[in-house]
């Protein structure tokens, strides 16, 4: 803790870490442990994922199954970018079929395991189908323009291929209210009333450019409570989940909206086009690196021809899946050190460090919430339950000694204890105040 921090502590009387242990300790045992599990279970995760996808990469080179798939369609469609496009297709299906098995484990059935989710097997696997369908038109358009890349630019194609990748990503997030948000959930203007008007307000405080606050069901998904301010070129949506307004109380609503402000107004997404396309042309680099050896070395009787050949795309996935296992300490801290931004940006304009603090508190229904520096710094995509209740606590510690006259220095420990014993409960219970 810096000198700095002490010198409002002292001032103010409050201190921020003894607040910090008194919210964690309202966690009992059982909901701690509930909560460890899930989110540990997800470190394991990212290396079976990666297993699971680097045998499948070899599956479908070592059989040949890639190569005659290429092979046929070039036969039928002549047209080599259409090839591309339909191989991309057929491509997208046949690993998705084949780690199916996988995907109903990790999705469905461990997350209702631990309660966190609250599909019909049926619904769900609606669900699946029409993000596969999607995917497959998706992909086919990505890889038409992205192997067009790689034949033109040739040996300076990951530089080429970064930035072409995240302008058609920038292009997806521009359409995805429109066109692909509606596939999963329902957006509803919100009510009119008080809730509303703050949030509004919030927003106009803040250079925000919205006259609608609009509400989605997540809850026909999931009970997680989440948020979201999009806004690409002039558009702007606030959007919030039912389970946000239904399960927590209006303090933390607005702590929670003015996070999600933060990130537009700190213009965190231009940020991350740019911190993305960086770490991909790496990631590129690495894969032309990683693709030519494996295939000099191991590629006899794979009939891939570079990379520019699409029959080579398990190998250029597998690849990129490789870096992108490296680097999760790197893109986790690139994106946790915007969302503490974006926290503290939120307690500033919302001013509701309780609010905030038992929102972080309800999150520990799947985010493990007092972890060890190396673990935060390697898994966590978001700050943990206890940096943010920390940061809550430090900051209402010095608004109390400039002597902000909105803030006291109780705690909502009664809230934080309902919290711990839904947690402990699970299932549908779990956000609920
Ligand atoms: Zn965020």
């Amino acid at each position: 803790m810096s000198e700095f921090m002490l010198a409002a502590n002292a001032l103010s009387g409050f201190d921020a870490m003894a607040a910090t242990d008194a919210y964690i300790a309202t966690m009992d045992a059982a909901a701690r442990e509930r909560s460890d599990a899930y989110f540990e279970g997800g470190y394991w995760l990212i290396l079976l994922n990666l297993l699971a996808g680097l045998a499948m990469a070899y599956l479908l080179l070592q059989t040949g199954i890639s190569k005659s798939l290429r092979d046929r369609i070039s036969a039928i469609v002549k047209l080599k970018s259409l090839t591309i496009a339909v191989y991309a297709a057929l491509y997208t299906l046949v690993t998705t079929l084949i780690l199916f098995p996988l995907t109903l484990w990790q999705s469905y059935f461990r997350e209702h395991s631990y309660g966190l989710s609250t599909m019909s097997l049926g619904g769900w696997l609606g669900e699946q189908a029409i993000g596969l369908a999607m995917g497959m038109v998706m992909a086919a358009i990505f890889l038409t323009i992205f192997y067009l890349v790689l034949r033109i630019a040739k040996s300076a194609w990951w530089i080429w291929g970064a930035g072409v990748s995240v302008i058609l990503l920038a292009v997806a997030i521009f359409v995805s209210p429109v066109y692909i948000d509606p596939l999963f959930n329902q957006y509803d203007p919100m009510e009119q009333g008080e809730l509303r008007d703050d949030i509004l307000a919030l927003a106009e405080a803040n250079g925000i450019p919205a006259n609608d606050v609009y509400v989605f069901d997540v809850s026909r998904q999931s009970n997680r409570i989440t948020a979201n301010v999009n806004g690409l070129f002039g558009t702007t949506r606030i959007a919030l989940s039912d389970t946000l307004i239904d399960n927590t109380d209006p303090d933390e609503v607005l702590s929670v909206m003015g996070h999600e402000m933060g990130h537009y107004a700190l213009n965190h997404l231009w940020e991350m086009f740019i911190m993305f396309a960086v770490i991909l042309a790496i990631g590129f680099a690495f894969t032309d690196r990683v693709f030519s050896f494996l295939n000099h070395r191991f590629g006899k009787n794979w009939g891939v021809d570079g990379i520019s050949d699409i029959a080579g795309l398990p190998l250029l996935a597998a690849s990129l899946s490789i870096f992108f296992f490296l680097a999760t300490p790197v893109l986790n801290t690139v994106i946790r050190t915007n969302e503490a931004e974006a926290d503290l940006f939120g307690l500033n304009a919302a001013r509701e460090p309780d609010g905030f603090a038992t929102a972080a508190l309800r999150l520990a229904a799947y985010r493990k919430i007092d972890p060890g520096v190396w673990e935060e710094f390697v898994f966590f995509d978001h700050p943990s339950g206890r940096a943010r209740v920390f940061m809550s606590m430090q900051w209402k510690a010095g608004q109390l000694a400039i002597g902000a006259d909105d803030q006291t220095p109780d705690l909502r420990l009664d809230r934080a204890r309902d919290i711990s014993d839904a947690l402990t409960e699970g299932g549908d219970a779990a956000v609920q105040p």
